[in-house]
């Protein structure tokens, strides 16, 4: 397959659709994508009603907006607010909920919170305005990661002083062991992330399918790819075994960019992280290396980010987990909808509520 079209032929399809049935079993299989594009792309594409009785898909953690805790907001606004930094930011995170206020309300109240496309953007920011501390806001996965990192490293090769990243980085796989040692989540097949294994490579998810024995498949984001990767994941059921597979192999290999795992480790190091409604992981986060401590802005203003369980009212965190659909939140489409959100899932254009509120529930 050359074009794009080819990755969404109705003819081809209808056939996977028929496999996907032919091999499904009697009880619906709980399958999760973890990626919140394959979420996005599950529901434009209507793939939900195709597979309805025969598969049940689980939206999973990976977003980057919804996963990021109150208190990084909270952290970052008090950056801006009391110690007068600039706050360089994706444009994503400006309507996350803090604990009591977000940056978009801050910033029309007076914080100066400017919008990047770039990590790099927020170093040019600050070698711009040499008297103003500029923090960005380094929330992300490991697809995310080297841009930060590069940044990081661009900003001290240039003896920038005045810039400086509040991370927020995690990784996956790790997330991925969590959810899948929970028996109230039960998911029988991973639908894993494009972008994040073309960074990590394939073979990060094999804990997951040794010490779980669940089905692990890597697949694109074109209908084909995830309707192929689903089947993929029935096949192996059926044949009772559990290894990583990859649909993707036309973007993805088994060990990744090596490069940018390079800038990675180079730059940071593996910690334990909060992830929204989730809970402490460990070994689950990116903290910013010793040797580039100047450039970490928790240690530069000694403020560091507090994790804390988040409002009972918000069931973000089942959402993220699978464990309910976003439809079964009492607060959808009612008092948390895209326009007013509740919760940071119906914020990002890849939150699973958001999703189901703009395509519909199935
Ligand atoms: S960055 Fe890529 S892999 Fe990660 S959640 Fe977004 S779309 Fe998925
Ligand atoms: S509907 Fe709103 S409050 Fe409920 S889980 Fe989704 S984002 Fe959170």
């Amino acid at each position: 397959m050359k074009y794009i079209d080819d990755f969404r032929d109705p003819a081809t399809a209808k056939a996977l659709v028929a496999r996907i049935r032919r091999d499904a079993g009697d009880a619906p299989v709980r399958l999760m994508e973890v990626c919140g594009t394959h979420t996005v792309a599950i529901a434009r594409c209507g793939i939900r009603p195709l597979l309805s009785g025969v598969v049940t898909m689980l939206s999973g953690p990976g977003c980057p907006v919804c996963v990021t805790p109150d208190g990084y907001i909270d952290a970052a606004i008090a950056l801006g607010r009391k110690r007068g930094a600039l706050l360089a930011s994706f444009g994503d995170m400006l309507r996350v909920p803090g604990k009591t206020s977000s940056l978009e309300k801050e910033k029309g109240a007076g914080l100066e919170v400017r919008v990047v496309y770039s990590p790099l953007d927020a170093v040019t920011l600050a070698a711009a305005m040499p008297d103003r501390e500029v923090v960005f806001l380094g929330v992300g996965f490991e697809t995310t990661a080297p841009a930060i990192g590069g940044a990081i490293r661009t900003a001290a090769e240039r003896g920038l002083k005045n810039f400086s990243v509040l991370a927020s980085v995690r990784t996956i796989p790790e997330a991925m062991g969590v959810l899948a040692a929970d028996p109230e989540v039960r998911i029988e097949g991973f639908l894993c992330p494009a972008h994040v294994s073309v960074v990590i490579g394939t073979d990060a998810y094999l804990p997951v399918a040794r010490r779980y024995g669940i089905p692990c498949v890597v697949a694109g984001f074109e209908p084909l790819d995830i309707l192929m990767g689903i089947s993929m994941l029935l096949r192996q059921k059926k044949e009772g075994i559990a290894r990583v597979e990859n649909e993707y192999s036309r973007v993805a290999t088994s060990t990744g960019n090596r490069k940018a795992q390079d800038l990675i480790r180079d730059v940071f190091v593996p910690c334990d992280t909060g992830w929204r409604g989730i809970g402490v992981i460990p070994g689950s986060g990116l903290r910013i290396a010793d040797r580039y401590a100047s450039f970490d802005a928790e240690r530069k203003f000694d403020a560091p980010v507090v994790f804390a369980p988040e409002g009972s009212a918000c069931r973000c965190g089942d959402v993220l987990k699978g464990k309910i659909l976003p439809v079964d939140c009492p607060l959808f489409g009612k008092a948390c909808v895209p326009e007013e959100p509740y919760g940071p899932c119906m914020v990002s254009s890849e939150g699973s509520c958001a999703a189901y509120y703009k395509y519909g529930a199935q």
